[in-house]
Parts: structure tokens; C-alpha cells; sequence
């Protein structure tokens, strides 16, 4: 990072992403500050040679430039983060690493490209790891050189940009947005909104705005938008000059799209671009084995935009969309044996998610449980159509099963729900592990959970 040479930067929070700034403001020749509340986290950081201090105490800011906090931080609601706080009180202007690297493009670094890297950045409520691990995956099985950073992958300051022409493709979250200073892509991906993280945006106006900041800060030269909810739609009507103009790719999955703009809608499996009033291509989604249900399908129909705009052709997208491996944990296919397949949605953690993995297979044998998350898990009955039986796991299993008005068997632990559920399974049928919980009961968290689950159906294959 360059631009702050000779100058001393804060930097708030030493996970992942905050060394990777550390290390980067130090390669051009700044002088980082850092500060984790943590202690472990500073000894970490110390011991690469990093000066801390405590950022909390009276005139720690007088002479620092600015200060970059990391996205784990809540830096305004619920509370104010004292850190940031005395920041802007010494009127110290705040940022984070994605603002750091979009004000470094077309700065000295990139001045040996003769075709600068073009940044696309995915953000939204669910699906953003998925679409854009999708547009990675699209883009390297087209021959193109392209990285993965920001929420997925690498920190955007850990990455190497590649050589001329490639592209780097960012997962934003709200947070991330929120408090960049400078954020620029080439093309912009807006997948959906609905509530999520409100106490840390205090409320949902807050959320919207935070995720639109992406497509106001000067402005991608193409914005693609799910429009399924207001919001999006809202967005998508402010972006465009009128009903034709292209720099707005509408993306559904709830209607078939109308009007002489650019748009890719899915409806009954299958996906389709109009532009200017031409269909200009028709996919058939239905047989793609890493993208299965709806959510899915919008989530290839956002990736499908994005490539588009960045120029490749309908039939190199529809190749690549038959071959992605799908993420870890997310309606991953991790087995197929005897006619039974079997899916990993350990980061189904909430009722929402799990809804979305239930309406995506059909002869469903259900591994669920887990902590219960606040709302309660009613909504779940309204899904289980497609379940033969629900096998559940977690500490409090039994309360758990009997608020489910399927067949369950009360397991306890993931050993015993898959011993049970392929005893019952019959050729045809999926196992699917979507919990409608989150895991710390019995697990660190939803990795290590997933990881069980795979290794429990592996060891009986
Ligand atoms: P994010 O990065 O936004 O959390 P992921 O791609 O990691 O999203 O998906 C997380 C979970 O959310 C998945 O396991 C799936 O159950 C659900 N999901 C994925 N895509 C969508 C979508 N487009 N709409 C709603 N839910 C989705």
C-alpha cells in the first residue's frame, strides 16, 4: 500500500485481515500502529515486529494519519467502539483494507499492467460466497486469470493481483462496505436483501445503505441486481438512465423479467438473458449437480451476469457452471454410493438457510439439531414435504425432534444420525445434513461440524 509512507497508520483488530494490513502499510514504508483488545492477538503481531499500543488512551491519535479497522469490529452499533471512537473525536478519518486497496488501483503498483486487473465485487444478504467463488471458477475454466479475496479466501491486501487482463473477484460483507473510504469495482453484484446483522447497522435502513455504498462511490461501470425484493428493484430503477440503459444487468429468480434492458432470469430451472428485447441465451440449470434449488439458481444467474458483463460468451459460462465443485458446507454433494446421495449444509445454521437446503432435493433423510437460534423453529414445518424421516443430533435433542411434525429419531450425536439414517436410506434417496442450528453444543463451529458428518458417512462407505 503506498500513500502513507512516512506516516503512521492505526490498525484495529490483528485476525487475518488486519496483518495482512499491517504487513502491507509496512511494505510501503508506513509506520503501523496496532491494537487488539486481545492479548494473544498482540503477542502474535508483536513477535512479526509490530509496535501495539493502546489505541483506548488519550491522545493516542495525535499523530496518526488514519485508522483501519478490521470487519470483525462492530465499530458503531450496538456500541460505539472506543477506538474508533477516539478516532474521530481527534478527527482522525477511519477505514478498512478494501478501501486501502481500491484507492491503491491505479496507483504505482499497477503501473506495470498494461491491461489493469478489473475487480468485481459480490456483496448482498446470502449467497455472496457462493457467487463468487462461482465467478472465480467461471473465469479460471475460461482461461482467465482471476483471484479470490475479501470475506472468501484471501485478504485483499495478501493478494497478488495477477498478471494483465485478470480479474479479482471480492466478497464484500455489509461491514466491509460500510467503512471503506474508497470503493470502485469494475462490475458490482447485489444478490438479495433480508434481515440480517440489523443490531450492527442499527436497523435495516442502515443494512441497505451499507450494502449500497457499493454502487454509489463512484459508481461500477456495471451494477448486477437481484431485484426480488424492493430494495434491489429500488436500486436497479436509481443505477439506470432509463428502461434500456445496460450498464444494469436485472437479475430474477421470482418472474420472468420485461422491458428492453439487460436481464438473466431463472423460472422452472431454466436460465435466460434478454437483452434489448432479444433472448440471447437459454441454460438448462436442472441437471447441475454443485448448484442445486432455487437459491442456487439465483446465485448462477448473478454469476452468469457478472462473466457476461466482463465480456465472455453464454456457452464458455454454461461449460464452467456444469463443473463447479460447489463450496465446502454449502449443499455440497460430498457422496454418491448405492443410489443414495449425501449433502453437506452445515452452514445451514438457521432456519432460513435450512428451509432453502429442504426445498432443494427430493426423498429427504434429515439431519438436523443443534443450538437453537432465537426465533424458535416452527417455520421449518412448513418445508418438510419432501422429508421421509428426521434424524436429530445436539444436546437437547429430544426438545428439538419434538417440535418437528415430521417422523424423527432423537440421535444425539452425528455418529448415531448417520449409522441410523443409512440403515433406513433406500436407493433414490438423500441424506442431508442442514441443521436449522448452530453447532458450539457439540462443535467449534459449523466447519468442524460439516467435517464430522463427512467423516461419519465416509468411514461406512
Ligand atoms: P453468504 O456468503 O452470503 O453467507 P453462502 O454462499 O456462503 O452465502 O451460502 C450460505 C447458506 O445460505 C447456504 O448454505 C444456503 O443454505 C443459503 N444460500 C445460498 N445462496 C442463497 C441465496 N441466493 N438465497 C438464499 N439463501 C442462499
Amino acid at each position: 500500500v503506498k500513500g502513507f509512507s512516512g506516516h503512521k497508520v492505526a490498525v484495529l483488530g490483528l485476525g487475518r485481515s488486519g496483518l495482512a494490513t499491517a504487513r502491507a502499510l509496512r511494505a510501503g514504508r508506513a509506520e503501523p500502529v496496532c491494537w487488539d483488545d486481545n492479548p494473544a492477538a498482540r503477542e502474535k503481531a508483536e513477535a512479526e515486529g509490530f509496535v501495539c499500543q493502546d489505541l483506548r488512551r488519550q491522545g493516542a491519535f495525535d499523530a496518526i494519519a488514519t485508522l483501519i479497522v478490521s470487519p470483525g469490529i462492530p465499530h458503531l452499533y450496538p456500541e460505539p467502539n472506543p477506538v474508533v471512537a477516539a478516532a474521530l473525536q481527534a478527527g482522525v478519518p477511519v477505514d478498512n483494507d478494501i478501501g486501502l486497496f481500491f484507492r491503491s488501483l491505479g496507483g504505482a503498483e499497477w503501473d506495470k499492467f498494461d491491461v489493469p486487473p478489473r475487480v468485481v465485487a459480490v456483496t448482498g444478504s446470502n449467497g455472496k460466497s457462493t457467487t463468487a467463488a462461482l465467478i472465480h471458477h467461471i473465469l479460471t475454466q475460461s482461461g482467465r486469470e482471476a483471484q479470490l479475496a475479501g470475506n472468501i479466501g484471501r485478504g485483499v491486501l495478501d493478494i497478488d493481483p495477477g498478471g494483465d487482463g485478470s480479474v479479482v473477484v471480492l466478497e464484500l460483507s455489509s461491514y466491509q462496505t460500510e467503512l471503506a473510504r474508497a470503493l470502485t469495482p469494475d462490475v458490482a453484484v447485489f444478490t438479495n436483501l433480508s434481515p440480517d446483522h440489523l443490531d450492527r447497522h442499527g436497523g435495516m435502513g442502515g443494512y441497505f445503505a451499507a450494502k449500497r455504498r457499493l454502487f454509489s462511490e463512484g459508481g461500477p461501470d456495471r451494477a448486477v441486481i437481484g431485484v426480488d425484493e424492493i430494495e434491489g428493484a429500488f436500486l436497479a430503477g436509481q443505477l439506470a438512465e432509463g428502461p434500456g440503459d445496460d450498464r444494469v444487468i436485472r437479475v430474477s429468480v421470482a418472474r420472468k423479467l420485461a422491458g428492453p434492458g439487460w436481464q438473466v432470469f431463472a423460472r422452472k430451472g431454466f436460465l435466460s438473458e434478454y437483452r434489448k428485447g432479444r433472448q440471447a441465451a437459454s441454460i438448462d440449470l436442472r441437471g447441475i449437480k454443485g448448484l442445486p434449488g432455487t437459491h442456487n439458481h439465483q446465485n448462477a444467474c448473478s454469476a452468469y451476469a457478472a462473466c457476461r458483463a466482463l465480456g465472455l460468451a453464454p456457452k464458455m459460462i454454461e461449460d464452467a457452471l456444469h463443473s463447479y465443485p460447489g463450496l465446502p458446507h454449502r449443499s455440497q454433494i460430498i457422496a454418491e454410493a448405492n443410489g443414495v446421495t449425501f449433502v453437506n449444509d452445515s452452514k445451514a445454521t438457521n432456519v432460513d438457510s435450512a428451509v432453502k437446503a429442504l426445498g432443494a432435493f427430493k426423498k429427504i433423510r434429515w439431519i438436523c439439531g443443534g443450538l437453537e437460534k432465537e426465533g424458535g423453529i416452527a417455520a421449518l414445518n412448513d418445508a418438510t414435504e419432501e422429508v421421509l424421516c428426521a434424524y436429530v443430533i445436539g444436546r437437547e435433542a429430544a426438545a428439538f425432534a419434538m417440535q418437528l411434525s415430521v417422523e424423527t429419531r432423537v440421535c444425539t450425536t452425528m455418529a448415531a444420525a448417520v449409522e441410523q439414517a443409512m440403515q433406513d436410506a433406500a436407493p433414490g434417496e438423500t441424506i442431508l445434513l442442514a441443521p436449522a442450528a448452530a453447532s458450539f453444543d457439540q462443535y467449534d463451529n459449523f466447519e468442524q461440524r460439516g467435517d464430522d458428518f463427512v467423516a461419519q458417512v465416509k468411514r461406512r462407505l
